[in-house]
């Protein structure tokens, strides 16, 4: 990965931004995840000053770690802490912006870090910089994403064999978690969830100790990580046979999941996908039973910009790695989602997700 050439591209931004009041010298990187696109970075402890003069925080437990993993950036391994030795940074390069991640800074972060500036910087507080230029993925990262979509449908099959009525949802997580590990899976993307029965009514019902039903829906919900990148899948299979209202409810929401990804190309907003898949299901009179967003980014973070909802108005573009993912949640009853990992190409959208999108009825 291209560290320095991201860091170039970030300055640029900070420079250029379209208001005036919002330009900045430097920002002062908090989120592990943009850490780690900016350096390369993979610990749990770090700071790091985007400026000019880059420079890299961590504690003495990552001294062997961040002199083998950062690049593009000076290590500094401070005695004290890592923000009080960015307020020095600050102080030496003679920064007088500073840029904040707004929504990735505790409080009592922010107040210390306006204590130890004192009068002569002005923080400024930005949000989503770092993760604007992550929606958009370099070749690299398109590589490792699709290796951790197939990686995750292949254990499908594996999956599917180890729903077995009686069994808990929780056994059958534990079985697809160990397969993916035994196949070179860093670890879950997120808590699994697999849903059965009335529980897949729950747009997140983790697996839990509830045992699986002789008939019903079983939502299957899960992604590994491979290289730090995310995967993102969900199938609705079905335990014995599925009456005419389940199957309707089913072909509704898969109607819609293919309409979300027909209307995925760049220069489309995040909003018209949002409503391709809306309508359809409006039109069966399942709308008010889809209550979630239709999509969202996918790489280092599991969620991640852009966010396939009503209205949204940021324009995709080629490069970015969505997910579409409608559902529809009858509670007390069941539910439905399938989701698929797309890519926005030059000239519309490549499925990623290779496993089929047929009604399963496991008899
Ligand atoms: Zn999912
Ligand atoms: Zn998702």
């Amino acid at each position: 990965m291209d560290y320095s050439g991201r860091q170039r591209r970030l300055s640029a931004q900070l420079v250029s931004r379209q208001q005036v009041s919002r330009q900045v010298d430097a920002l002062l990187v908090t989120h592990l995840p943009n850490v780690r696109y900016l350096t390369g970075f993979t610990g749990s402890a770090a700071v790091l000053l985007a400026s000019a003069k880059p420079l890299f925080f961590t504690d003495g437990r990552y001294r062997e770690q961040a002199a083998q993993q950062v690049r593009g950036a000076k290590v500094v391994i401070p005695r004290g802490s890592a923000l009080s030795a960015a307020v020095k940074a600050c102080q030496a390069q003679r920064i007088t912006r500073l840029g904040v991640e707004a929504d990735r800074m505790s409080v009592s972060q922010f107040q210390a870090l306006r204590r130890e500036l004192g009068k002569g910087v002005k923080i400024v507080p930005l949000v989503g910089v770092v993760e604007a230029l992550r929606a958009v993925k370099e070749p690299g990262e398109v590589k490792l994403i699709r290796q951790a979509v197939e990686l995750s449908s292949s254990l499908f099959p594996a999956l599917v064999k180890a729903l077995k009525p009686g069994q808990t949802e929780l056994s059958a997580a534990a079985r697809l978690e160990y397969l993916a590990r035994h196949s070179g899976a860093e670890g879950m993307s997120f808590e699994t969830i697999i849903a059965a029965g009335s529980r897949s009514a729950l747009p997140h019902g983790l697996a839990s100790p509830a045992r699986l039903p002789r008939r019903g829906f079983v939502v299957l919900d899960y992604g590994v990580v491979n290289q730090g990148y995310c995967s993102d899948m969900t199938r609705t299979v079905h335990l014995g046979r599925a009456t005419a209202r389940e199957r309707a409810v089913y072909a509704a929401v898969l109607e819609a999941q293919l309409a979300g990804i027909n209307a995925l190309r760049p220069g489309a907003t995040c909003g018209q996908v949002d409503e391709a898949a809306r309508r359809v299901l409006r039109r069966a009179e399942l709308a008010k039973f889809f209550t979630h967003s239709t999509g969202h980014g996918v790489g280092l973070e599991i969620h991640e910009p852009p966010r396939l909802g009503a209205k949204g108005e940021a324009v995709l573009q080629a490069g970015m790695v969505v997910t579409v993912e409608p559902g529809a949640y009858l509670p007390g009853r069941f539910g439905v989602r399938i989701e698929d990992m797309v890519l926005v190409t030059a000239t519309g959208a490549e499925v990623l997700t290779p496993v089929d999108k047929a009604l399963m009825e496991l008899l």
